[in-house]
């Protein structure tokens, strides 16, 4: 594409985020380092309405940088329950920790800098460098991919490395000489894909009459390849697993299991799925639960377990958990959702 039509590009979409974008996300107000990778970390994988109503909340349990380092990764993990992608809550922590102790509770301003800390990433960095400090760094997050990839019609497999190169290239050369257009092209970038050039339902084609600012450049509108750009790669295999879920209650304690470090829901608290039951003990079959998680299709059989008197010996992960502690701990959703609506049989009520 010409030098022209790569400057108007810019020059079209700042003056479209001034006016359309949007302007009032929690995050958007009094912008620090803290608040944007806060932001941007859980804008990652969860969509924008529950980062909404999840990011007050994580700010008013850990206000600064300084409280996150200094919290228990398990009060980390629970408040960060629900949202899933649990590396993100655990990266969090540990990044905060080296933002603390590497850079005295003040994140660097240099986005190549900011690459060296847990979690991360090329786009994350330039996005803290352009809202907080109002660096030049160019972000390129899924939706910036399409964005680019659809205006300018390229037709590879975003996930090679050599057409994520090419798209950097491309990022870069786009970004606005004036220091003061910085945050408007950044944020008119991740407004525009998010809201405007959607995946499944691009402004263009959605019959909603909103006029998209590209629609007489953009590539894959011209060449009808909107829904071939960007070229979509062989989905993952998803493999179905069947678990148990053995559950035991003795005198207002219910047995949970301290999750491995590794793999799913990891460091999180769950039930037991295996476990040494004494031959007398009871078991109530409760109905199976179906959760998908994006590798794995999860078939979860409950099964309440009643014993006359506590098991001892445990491994050192399982723990008896007092109800009122509960919501204290990181529970992953269909762990919370069954103690939420299941009718347990307790020993104390
Ligand atoms: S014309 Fe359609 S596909 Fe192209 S940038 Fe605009 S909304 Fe996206």
């Amino acid at each position: 594409m010409s030098s022209t039509e790569v400057k108007n590009f810019t020059k079209k979409l700042i003056s479209w985020q001034r006016s359309q974008g949007r302007h009032h996300l929690p995050w958007q107000i009094n912008r620090t380092a803290y608040r944007v990778w806060l932001s941007e970390v859980m804008l990652q994988q969860t969509q924008v309405a529950t980062v909404i109503e999840r990011y007050q909340a994580f700010l008013k349990r850990f206000p600064s940088v300084s409280d996150l380092a200094a919290a228990n990764i398990d009060d980390v993990l629970a408040e960060w329950s629900g949202m899933g992608y649990y590396t993100r809550a655990r990266n969090l922590h540990r990044c905060a920790q080296e933002v603390v102790n590497q850079f005295d509770g003040v994140f660097p301003s240099d986005p190549k800098l900011l690459e060296t800390l847990p979690g991360i990433g090329r786009s994350t960095a330039a996005a803290i460098a352009v809202f907080a400090y109002g660096e030049s760094a160019a972000i390129l997050d899924g939706n910036v991919k399409r964005v680019l990839a659809r205006v300018w019609g390229v037709q590879e497999d975003l996930s090679k490395t050599a057409a994520v190169k090419t798209l950097w290239l491309h990022a870069e050369s786009l970004l606005p000489k004036a220091p003061e257009d910085l945050v408007s092209y950044t944020q008119g970038l991740m407004d525009f894909g998010a809201t405007l050039c959607t995946q499944n339902k691009p402004a263009c084609i959605d019959g909603s009459g909103v006029i998209c600012p590209f629609e007489k450049d953009c590539q894959a509108k011209k060449l009808s390849l909107i829904d071939k750009i960007p070229l979509k790669v062989k989905k993952v295999k998803v493999t179905s697993v069947d678990i148990n879920w053995w559950i035991l209650i003795h005198q207002g304690k219910i047995l949970l299991e301290k999750r491995p470090h590794q793999g799913i829901w990891a460091g999180l608290w769950s039930f037991p799925e295996k476990l040494d039951l004494p031959l007398s003990a009871k078991k109530i079959e409760l109905p199976t639960i179906k959760h998908i998680l994006t590798h794995r299709r999860l078939s979860i059989r409950p099964v309440q377990v009643v014993v006359s008197k506590k098991l001892s010996n445990l491994d050192p992960q399982l723990e008896w958990i007092d109800f009122s502690e509960l919501k204290k701990l990181g529970l992953p959703t269909p762990v919370k959702s069954f103690l939420k609506n299941s009718n347990l049989v307790r020993d104390d009520v």
